[in-house]
């Protein structure tokens, strides 16, 4: 069965739309990830963790092509990242809910796999849950897959897993094996201690604060990468995957209840 958004014809949208699909579109960037990892990390995580749950429920979603940029200039000082600002993104994504809402779809998942577009991804869908009939929602993959990362963790906390890390590296050791050099693999965790402001993908500070990445990195790692193992990845992607399929369930269920105005 079908199930790539792209690959369809137009009638075969318009059944789609008929069987209140739910849209999954996956969100990356294209981003240094150290010295060990492609630049494409966050466009494989994000993208294959979407495949592989729409290809379990093709009668329930559809999966969009990817958004394959995002925003990160805070890592131009490494060579190889390609930054959009932040305007020209957050545009981007609601003129894509615009269009599927014009059509006729009405639910619409962002499966994002870059953190620092998680602001500008929030602003979108509310743009789109605001001035269109459709509902729109993000998830940071991560996000959804707390308990299987507190299980293989091994590095630090915080820090140990934030960026080229112990998780990003044993994810990609699963999914793309060929594209990881596990011999330049490093550890660096040198960002100034602090009771409010770290980077860890597990828990986040409550104080919110992304500087030049070259400030607190010396090799584009922040975590433990030489702790990364494939095992660790494909725990990691088969738990994902499961909460992404059944959130799929869930969204394509949810009410879409009657606004109110009450002038
Ligand atoms: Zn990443």
């Amino acid at each position: 069965m079908k199930y790539r958004y792209d690959e369809f014809t137009w009638p075969e949208i318009k059944e789609a739309v008929r069987q209140e699909k739910v849209v999954v579109l996956p969100v990356g960037t294209v981003e240094q990830h150290g010295p060990h990892l492609p630049l494409a990390v966050d466009n494989l995580t994000s993208g294959e963790l979407s495949r592989r749950a729409v290809e379990r429920v093709p009668e329930e979603a559809v999966l969009m092509p990817q958004v394959s940029y995002g925003f990160n200039e805070h890592h131009l000082d490494f060579p190889g990242t390609i930054a959009i600002s932040h305007e020209h993104f957050v545009g981007f994504i609601v003129d894509i809910g615009r269009s599927l809402a014009h059509h006729g779809f009405r639910k619409l998942l962002v499966i994002n796999g870059h953190g620092s577009n998680i602001p500008f991804l929030e602003v979108a869908c509310r743009r789109i849950c605001n001035t269109t009939p459709a509902i729109a929602a993000i998830a940071a993959w991560w996000n959804l897959a707390k308990p299987a990362i507190r299980e293989i963790r091994e590095s630090p906390k915080p820090g140990g897993m934030s960026h080229g890390c112990e998780l990003e590296t044993s994810v990609i050791l699963h999914l793309r094996p060929d594209l990881v050099q596990m011999d330049k693999a490093v550890k660096d965790i040198h960002f100034q201690p602090s009771k409010f402001i770290w980077w860890d993908l597990e828990e986040g500070s409550p104080v919110r604060f992304m500087e030049h990445f070259s400030r607190m990195s010396k090799t584009g790692v922040i975590g433990d990468a030489t702790l990364a193992t494939e095992e660790k990845g494909r725990k990691v992607v088969e738990y994902t995957v499961d909460r992404l399929v059944e959130l799929i369930r869930e969204f394509r269920r949810r009410r879409i209840d009657p606004q109110v105005d009450h002038h």
